[in-house]
């Protein structure tokens, strides 16, 4: 038995914020905006895998109106959402993301957010895919005003 599901994520660029995507911090003049560490990556990843078995999304799981989660890290979130899918009797099969994001580039950073990201859904390295692609400098994307992240989850019996 196999389920799938997908996530979509958008976070806001700016001075003064780190920026973290895949659980890994990555040096650059701007970063993401949001009550947690705004991990674009990770919060697409969580609502794959809530899609994948019907259970809402992150926002109501997380609500950034809650001061606990307030400058949270997400990995934390998606721990919690792992567990959430064990606890429902499934385990996650592969996931496969898409950073959308102008720069920095983040070919660099890859393997160790694979790596962050396999540990965390407890699956091998080869079931964590992660690709980057650019919006070709158009629209908020391209103005490097935002980063977005698509996400797609299996979960098996
Ligand atoms: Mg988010």
């Amino acid at each position: 038995m196999m389920r799938v599901g997908f996530g979509f994520d958008v976070h806001q660029l700016v001075p003064g914020r780190e920026l973290w995507l895949g659980g890994v911090q990555i040096p650059h003049s701007v970063g993401a905006l949001g009550h947690s560490d705004a991990d674009v990556l990770l919060h697409a990843l969580c609502d794959a895998l809530l899609g994948a078995l019907a259970l809402g999304d992150i926002g109501q799981h997380f609500p950034n109106t809650d001061q606990k989660w307030k400058g949270a890290d997400s990995t934390v979130l998606l721990a919690a959402v792992v567990d959430l899918v064990h606890a429902a009797t499934w385990k996650v099969g592969n996931v496969d993301c898409t950073l959308v994001m102008e720069r920095p580039k983040i070919l660099p950073y890859v393997l160790e957010m694979r790596a962050v990201i396999a540990k965390l859904l407890e699956v091998p390295l080869d079931a964590v895919s992660i690709k980057a692609t650019t919006n070709e400098t158009m629209g908020f994307i391209g103005r490097q005003e935002g980063v977005a992240a698509h996400a797609v989850a299996t979960v098996v019996k």
